[in-house]
């Protein structure tokens, strides 16, 4: 019989609980101070590891120390300075033309807002919903690999439609929880639930996932 509503959403505290107690310090590996140097930091993350971003972005934001900085700066020479991270020239053309927008239309200040963050070159909702989260205290879930493997294996969401699953989830996880939720999870993706090859014996989330390889 399909899991009804409430049995979904008592099974969710659990997994956060759980969660909780595991990776109590779970938070976004990708460093930076403000929040436009966040929203470059996730734009270079697309296909590319938070460690790799991490060794790019110190340099980067020495060079380039401010959103007029990235606004006025020469593509070519920007696609360059980030080459390591992979598809350099489109996320060249994103965050320059993203900091023009934020120059020219939201007087330099980063929009706290879903709406016009996606308005921005080369925002798409992950890296809006990241930057509401972490700078604006906005509720927000971010849905990357990890979440769609993790989600479906836990029969929390079937579906592997970004958009959608958002929009699934948000109807069972507490808002307060969003988040931490997405940290948790990546955490847990890199630790045990590994694309795969999931250590199901060693997961503090065994006996609440109908995808449990333990016993099999
Ligand atoms: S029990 Fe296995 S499949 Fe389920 S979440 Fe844990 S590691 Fe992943």
């Amino acid at each position: 019989m399909p899991e009804n509503l409430s049995a979904k959403k008592k099974r969710t505290a659990e997994v956060v609980e759980l969660l909780k107690s595991e990776y109590p310090l779970a938070k976004c590996s990708l460093t930076y101070k403000t929040p436009h140097q966040l929203l470059v930091a996730t734009i270079l993350s697309a296909q590319c590891t938070d460690k790799r971003v991490n060794q790019i972005t110190p340099g980067l934001f020495a060079k380039y120390q401010d959103v007029e900085s990235f606004a006025y700066s020469d593509v070519e020479e920007l696609a360059q300075d980030i080459r390591s991270a992979g598809y350099h020239n489109s996320k060249a053309r994103s965050i320059q033309g993203s900091a023009l927008q934020i120059v020219e239309e939201h007087n330099g200040v980063v929009p706290d807002n879903m709406e016009e963050l996606v308005k921005l070159s080369g925002v798409g909702r992950k890296t809006a919903n990241c930057v509401l989260g972490e700078c604006y205290s906005v509720p927000a879930m971010v849905i990357d690999t990890h979440m769609i493997r993790i989600m479906n294996l836990l029969g929390l969401s079937n579906t592997k439609n970004a958009v959608k699953m958002e929009r699934e989830l948000m109807e069972i996880f507490d808002e307060q929880d969003w988040v931490k939720l997405t940290h948790m999870i990546i955490e847990h993706g890199r630790a045990v639930c590994i694309a795969r090859r999931p250590q199901c014996q060693n997961c503090v989330l065994e006996k609440l996932c109908p995808s449990s390889l333990v016993g099999n």
